[in-house]
């Protein structure tokens, strides 16, 4: 979609590139470090001073102790956090349990290397969790639960119960859970983001996945980070190693900066500016006759399409494209087949004006 709506000039609502601007503080590090000649390979597993920050990150937002020396590592985005942990933690013929709807990356990054994704439909229509299937789901061959909260595509926040649920069958049948907390700042209405390491015996088998792509808008740098228990830590960062050698070494020091010296005000307002407009967004949808909920988090809506023509998803992306020139996801990308097919799934984490010029236009359809 991306590249037809490249193509046509069109507004890209389908990717999620967060296209809004990059905090100074950071771009300015970055370039700084360029010129100050940081630009060779650093430590697989990333420079010290952007593990410490991520280190005093994590203690500072969920109360979790991570050794910055051996249980924190940069990597190159969040996508090669997981790459790196599932090469490191399981096997081929293993089964991991997999949130439907997923983020494609996760069940592809599974398949790649012939891990078995094992999907777990969440309940409609606020897609919480069935406890029930969860624990149906569980083979002899599981090895891991992966869960991505606040989620991609729905938004959906996972409860203290629901964790603690995941929790529970975690432990019960010696799990990992590999969390992906990339959107964690993305909470509207007052929803609060809850790290499943922080729940009761599970920081020694969570391996928690985020970055920055999103929250300082710089998807295209690729610094992201995981951080879990020494056990794991040094076979993880050993596959990081050989699949990227490290993530770009001026670019960590842009995110440190960020991390060291942003105020708790800027994740407010990260947080207030995307509820606004994911109350544009959702207004047009609504006056198109695209029905959607409000999501709680990360910044994503998928409405419904049952009034636009075309058999599959994919056909009425394709539509929506070429009547309004708006890229929205086809909803069949995050289901198994034949799931999603009347759904689509939109951005709204652009800058106002291209957003509001993209509400204009799903006005007029
Ligand atoms: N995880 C989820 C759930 C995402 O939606 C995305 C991007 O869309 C990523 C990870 C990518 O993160 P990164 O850029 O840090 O690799």
């Amino acid at each position: 979609m991306t590249t037809e709506c490249d193509r046509i000039g069109g507004i890209n609502l389908a990717q999620g590139v967060c296209d809004t601007p990059v905090p100074e503080v950071v771009e300015a590090a970055a370039i700084e470090a360029i010129r100050e000649g940081q630009n060779i390979y650093t430590r697989c597993d990333g420079i010290a001073r952007l593990r410490e920050a991520i280190a005093a990150k994590q203690q500072r937002d969920y109360g979790l102790a991570y050794d910055a020396e051996n249980e924190v590592m940069v990597a190159s985005g969040a996508t090669a956090g997981l790459h790196a942990a599932a090469m490191a933690l399981l096997n081929p013929g293993d089964e991991v349990l997999v949130f439907e709807p997923f983020y494609g990356y996760h069940v592809h990054t599974l398949k790649s290397l012939r891990v078995n994704p094992v999907l777990v439909a969440l309940v409609e229509p606020d897609w919480h969790l069935d406890e029930d299937s969860l624990r149906a789901a569980v083979t002899p061959r599981t090895r891991a639960i992966l869960l991505n909260t606040p989620g991609n595509p729905t938004g959906k926040i996972f409860t203290l119960p629901e964790l603690e649920a995941v929790a529970r069958l975690t432990i019960e049948r010696d799990l990992f859970l590999i969390t992906d907390e990339i959107y964690e700042y993305f909470v509207y209405d007052g929803a609060k983001h809850i790290c499943a390491a922080t729940l009761p015996g599970m920081r020694e088998r969570t391996i928690v996945l985020s970055g920055f792509s999103k929250t300082f808008s710089i998807t295209g740098w690729r610094i992201g980070y995981a951080t879990a228990d020494a056990r794991w830590m040094p076979t993880m960062a050993h596959f990081h190693d050989l699949t990227y050698v490290c993530a770009p070494a001026p670019l960590q020091v842009g995110a440190a900066a960020g991390l060291e010296q942003l105020p708790p005000s800027f994740y407010a307002q990260l947080a207030a500016d995307h509820q606004s407009k994911r109350g544009r967004l959702l207004a047009a949808l609504k006056d198109a006759g695209m029905e959607a909920s409000a999501p709680p988090g990360a910044y994503y809506i998928m409405a419904g399409a049952e009034r636009l023509p075309g058999k599959t998803a994919a056909e009425k992306a394709r539509h929506l494209l070429r009547t309004t020139g708006v890229a929205a996801v086809a909803g069949s990308a995050f289901f198994r087949q034949g799931r999603g097919e009347n759904l689509l799934r939109f951005c709204f984490a652009k800058q106002d004006s291209e957003l509001d010029e993209a509400c204009d236009r799903l006005r007029k359809l």
